[in-house]
């Protein structure tokens, strides 16, 4: 038998997921000596044995590896024996685990299910259990390295059976940084205002819910306000205290009996719904649900998510089978987290509160997938579950920060060839969110423990994000074009570089001419593009005002197809305007005052929506096309005419005459699900015959999707088939969410192929 020595170094997320405590028992198992340990972003393992048994170890070191964890490589070499005694697990290199590698909150894992499950068990009931396999990290964590009492658990000293478990390498529990338990842990209560006595915080919570209560709860990432979905009154009151009149609310369910019974599942849905990340999935609904209609109004889908703490499941046990669990926030502010801040601006919105006290240092939102059959996901927010894990980007760079933009915004640092996504945002137009946005770009630094050199923004001078960019002194300032963020993102998660035709289609961004850029065809790499595209303009009349209500941008289309007669087509449409009203639009659209030019495709969709009538009033952004998009038979295959010729250099698609056609056919009766429908499947062939003239003139077969538009799924997938049966190679989003979302990302891309280019 031979006796060999092999020194190994593992990569991938091999910290902070029970690795080592792997190893160990692996080591063990197979009767081997030696050493395990972390280093900068790697574990080290020295083993020796006889031959058999390492390579059954070390092919084992895969193929048994712990759930969270990810090998991306396992490099061994040969060495002399040199007589270990024992199997040991060394201290970390200090300096190990500042090397960026936090990870993201983990759903509670099958083991500590069980546990809490479990009447002999002492976690059970427990709220705060978890283990290196799950738990909270990333919103726990204050500083690195990712150590006890570097996170908000370090006011909870651990009790003796708590430290010999985390002392213990064959537990489970083996460093678990949060591990807790009811002797020495956090705990819950309730705070009702005029309840006294509480016995069983849970209990009563659910109680109150049952009693059509709204209640806030204090969770992972922060507060959540949770009512009966069920219960009409109950959402009712809640869309009432939070103002919010149609917005969908995501729904807690107890388990997935109850997420089957109101959603219409497939595999896919079901391994989202399950995964460790634990989102919130947006599934087509069941009807009837059952659910009050106030959930989600105009809507055909329900976002769901199952409980991903054992505080959630605890509380799902008692309570109605599926919760309202919407943000807990005034409205355009950001997510309430601490204790303080809920009971001083949630008072007015919360019958109750569950509280707890193991604080959270970062707040974090649920992240939100859509799911349709057989296709890939579509990210919508990214957050809880995801961040901060680094994405690949196929340019090195050095620390460069990407500032993002200014809706949904999200912020990135990147380093070599990684990048870390912030969490999301939200709006920066807001103080308190613009305060939170400095205050987790600060966080994100030291946690990262880097100090960028070069800080990439948008174009646009006005955005909240550009002026923080520029405030920063002793650093480099590159500006990037919004649409072309949007397409260096798309290929830059998607690992590409070269040049490829980009189809940027979104709301609103700054483009190089001083208009505003919306529905962009680029030709375009990392390092810079060429706007060989776009949608035909026309003004918004009023600016942001014909953002924020979409009968005034189908006034400017009507003008656009019908010219004078747009008054009486308005009429027969039943667009209500007042003469004055009438009077200052068209004024606007002539004089062009305070009404830019626009090229946007979101804009377009809007319009459609107004005059169509299915969403005339805007309650929150995208309504009009969420709508729109809900609205359509998807049974229906025709569409209308579109035209596109080449005006100074650039293919501009008349999106005038598909928004006529779908005007003619509502004033002849036409259902609104047909010309919905109609509408979506012009869209898609006028921008799918474009990419085939451009292919032409640039003998380019390679496409990026990226923008707003894209969390459309019948554009989104009905663009990338038809793409594909004409041969072209299609790239979307899969990383980050195709909204802006994903500008910090491209932004950083682009900085740094521009850099990169730079020094040749
Ligand atoms: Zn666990
Ligand atoms: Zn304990
Ligand atoms: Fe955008």
């Amino acid at each position: 038998m031979q006796f060999i020595r092999r020194q190994l170094r593992i990569t991938g997320i091999v910290q902070g997921v029970g690795f080592r405590p792997f190893v160990y028992r692996l080591a063990r198992a197979h009767g081997l000596l030696g050493t395990v340990r972390n280093t900068s972003g790697s574990v080290e393992v020295d083993v020796e044995g006889p031959s058999f048994a390492v390579e059954a170890f070390v092919a084992g070191l895969r193929t048994e590896a712990p759930v969270l964890a990810k090998i991306d490589s396992v490099t061994g070499i040969e060495a002399d024996p040199v007589g270990y005694t024992d199997f040991t697990i060394l201290e970390s290199h200090s300096d190990a685990s500042s090397e960026g590698v936090i990870p993201a909150d983990v759903a509670t894992c099958p083991d500590c299910l069980r546990e809490i499950a479990d009447p002999s068990d002492r976690r059970f009931e427990y709220s705060f259990t978890n283990c290196t396999n799950c738990g909270p990290r990333f919103t726990i964590i204050r500083n690195v390295p990712y150590d006890r009492p570097n996170t908000t658990m370090s006011v909870f000293p651990m009790c003796e059976d708590c430290a010999r478990e985390y002392k213990d390498p064959t537990n489970r529990r083996f460093h678990a940084e949060p591990t807790a338990c009811p002797v020495c842990g956090p705990h819950i209560w309730l705070e009702a205002p005029g309840m006294a006595s509480h016995t069983d915080s849970m209990l009563e919570t659910a109680a109150l819910l049952r009693d059509g209560k709204i209640v806030a709860i204090k969770g992972l990432g922060g507060f959540h306000l949770a009512c009966d979905a069920r219960n009409d009154t109950a959402v009712r009151e809640l869309r009432a205290r939070k103002g919010r009149a149609a917005k969908p609310f995501a729904l807690m369910v107890r388990d997935m009996d109850e997420a089957e019974r109101l959603c219409e599942l497939d595999d896919g849905a079901r391994a989202l719904l399950r995964s460790n990340r634990r989102p919130i999935v947006l599934i087509k609904k069941r009807e009837p649900s059952g659910l009050s209609d106030l959930v989600a109004p105009g809507n055909k889908q329900l976002g769901l998510v199952i409980p991903y703490t054992p505080l959630h499941t605890l509380l799902m046990e008692h309570s109605p089978s599926a919760l309202i669990m919407t943000s807990a926030n005034l409205s355009e502010e950001p997510l309430v987290f601490t204790n303080a801040s809920a009971r001083a601006k949630l008072a007015t919105l919360a019958d109750a509160f569950l509280m707890h006290d193991r604080d959270i240092q970062v707040p974090c939102d649920d992240s939100v997938v859509r799911h349709v059959p057989g296709r890939d996901p579509i990210q919508v927010r990214r957050a809880r579950g995801y961040v901060p894990e680094a994405i690949e980007i196929p340019v090195e760079c050095e620390c460069i920060l990407g500032a993002g933009g200014e809706q949904k915004n999200t912020f990135c640092v990147a380093w070599d060839k990684k990048i870390v996504l912030s969490q999301h945002i939200g709006d920066l137009d807001t103080v308190e969110t613009f305060d939170y946005y400095q205050y987790a770009i600060d966080h994100f630094s030291s946690l990262l423990a880097r100090e960028p050199k070069v800080i990439a923004h948008d174009l646009h001078p006005g955005y909240m994000s550009t002026k923080y960019a520029l405030s920063r002194p002793d650093v480099e300032h590159i500006a990037v074009q919004h649409h072309h963020a949007h397409i260096a993102s798309c290929l830059a998660e998607n690992g590409r570089s070269e040049r490829c035709i980009g189809l940027a289609m979104d709301g609103t961004g700054y483009g190089t001419d001083g208009t505003i850029w919306g529905g962009e065809i680029l030709l375009s790499d990392l390092a810079g593009f060429e706007r060989v595209g776009r949608l035909s303009q026309l003004r918004m009349p009023g600016g942001e005002a014909a953002i924020r209500d979409p009968k005034r941008m189908a006034l400017a289309y009507l003008r656009e197809a019908y010219g004078e007669e747009c008054e009486s087509v308005a009429r027969r449409l039943g667009l209500s305007f007042t003469p004055l009203e009438h009077r200052v639009i068209l004024h606007q659209l002539e004089s062009g005052l305070n009404s830019p030019l626009t090229s946007s495709a979101g804009r377009l969709f809007d319009a459609v929506s107004a005059a169509v009538g299915i969403c005339r009033d805007r309650d929150f952004e995208g309504q009009p096309a969420i709508q729109l998009e809900m609205a359509a038979d998807e049974r229906e295959s025709a569409q209308y005419p579109f035209f596109a010729q080449y005006e100074e250099g650039a293919l501009v698609m008349n999106a005038a005459s598909i928004f006529k056609a779908a005007v003619e056919e509502k004033l002849a009766g036409v259902d609104v699900s047909i010309i919905a429908a109609r509408f979506h499947n012009s869209f898609v062939e006028m921008v799918v015959s474009a990419c085939e003239k451009l292919r032409e003139r640039y003998g380019i077969g390679l496409v990026a999707l990226s923008g707003g538009v894209f969390q459309n799924a019948i554009i989104t997938y009905r663009m990338t088939d038809r793409l594909r049966e004409l041969g072209f190679e299609v790239l979307t989003h899969k990383l980050a969410p195709p909204n802006d979302a994903c500008i910090a990302l491209g932004q950083v891309a682009v900085a740094a192929a521009i850099i990169k280019e730079r020094q040749g």
